[in-house]
């Protein structure tokens, strides 16, 4: 059902074991909103848990508010009585954590997705808002006092989301809120430093053998590129450091869309979205089972050659160029 923030507030403030959890494959704002909903609902007394459902890459780790995040073997067996997801368009996006509910659906679902599905007893769903943390905060800022460690989480979650301020999503609203989050201590600088310095050797070595895989189409409006189970086992890397690739994709001058390929583990392939001005990816996406955002969208295929998702994904790309 729809819901308004009034009736997500009262509906928090009922719950005394609570489940927070966010999606597969967490970003930082899967990331920040979780910690800092957990963070929130403690300060009201009740017993929170924050959990992400997938491995949460280790540079996230050094902030602060991240560290309180379970994975769902540490909350197996501890009983919730309400469910709170956030950032996840749809109930698979939460994977393994789906055995975690208390009931059939969660309770709330807190989400900026277009291609929210609305499956929460309780659907609150703004896509307007740059980031799930801006709405965790609405909720926040009504009931909580605010310290370092809670704001550093939620203005992980906004910079993350907006690539660090500079997304067609960022207004006068997104920099108003991360000045209210500065008053309260919280740093951009650690923020960055975690998310956008954090390559190794080889990392780089692994971005390097992408970009000899870069291809260019639709008059160099196309960008596209993978990276293979094979080029990650040759350079020891997980499938995670491939966290930012797609932006140095799109970072191409000229570029409207583009695409990374990642096959992990073999047989599956996630597919980033990512456009630059006006394809909406997210509707390429959700046509592929996936979804996201106008201006960054995903999805998983399950096919048993790269080559094959690269010519599905890239041809719905050139259509949608052409449209
Ligand atoms: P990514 O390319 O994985 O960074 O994802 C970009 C955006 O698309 C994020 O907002 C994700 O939440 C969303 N997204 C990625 N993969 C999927 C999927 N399989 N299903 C639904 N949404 C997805
Ligand atoms: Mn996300
Ligand atoms: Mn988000």
């Amino acid at each position: 059902m729809k819901a308004s923030l009034d009736q997500v507030i009262t509906r928090l403030r009922e719950a005394n074991r609570a489940l927070v959890v966010g999606h597969i494959r967490p970003d930082g704002d899967a990331i920040g909103s979780v910690a800092a909903l957990t963070l929130i609902l403690r300060k009201l007394g009740i017993a929170a848990e924050g959990c992400i459902p997938d491995h949460i890459p280790w540079f996230y780790r050094e902030i602060q508010g991240t560290r309180i995040i379970r994975s769902v073997a540490e909350l197996r067996g501890k009983g919730f009585d309400t469910a709170v997801v956030l950032d996840a368009s749809d109930i698979s996006r939460i994977g393994e954590a789906a055995q975690l509910l208390p009931g059939r659906e969660p309770d709330v679902v807190l989400d900026h997705h277009v291609t929210n599905t609305g499956f929460g007893a309780l659907n609150l769903c703004l896509p307007n808002y740059a980031a799930t943390a801006m709405i965790v905060h609405e909720i926040g800022k009504r009931l909580v006092p605010y310290d370092r460690e809670l704001a550093e989480v939620i203005l992980l979650g906004i910079a993350t989301d907006t690539g660090f301020f500079k997304y067609a999503t960022v207004d006068d609203r997104t920099f108003a809120v991360a000045a209210e989050l500065a008053r309260h201590g919280a740093r951009i600088q650690p923020i960055a430093s975690a998310v956008l310095e954090h390559r190794t050797p080889k990392t780089i070595r692994l971005l390097v053998d992408m970009f000899r895989t870069l291809r260019l189409e639709a008059g160099g409006k196309l960008a596209y590129a993978y990276v293979s189970a094979e080029m990650l086992r040759r350079a020891g890397c997980g499938e995670e450091e491939t966290e930012g690739f797609v932006g140095e994709i799109r970072a191409l001058h000229g570029v409207e869309v583009a695409i990374l390929f990642t096959e992990w583990p073999e047989g599956e392939v996630h597919v980033s979205l990512r456009s630059k001005a006006y394809v909406d990816v997210s509707r390429i996406a959700r046509a592929l089972g996936g979804g996201g955002h106008p201006r960054a969208a995903g999805c998983t295929l399950h096919v048993p050659r790269l080559r094959d998702a690269i010519a599905r994904v890239v041809e719905a790309a050139r259509v949608a160029l052409l449209e």
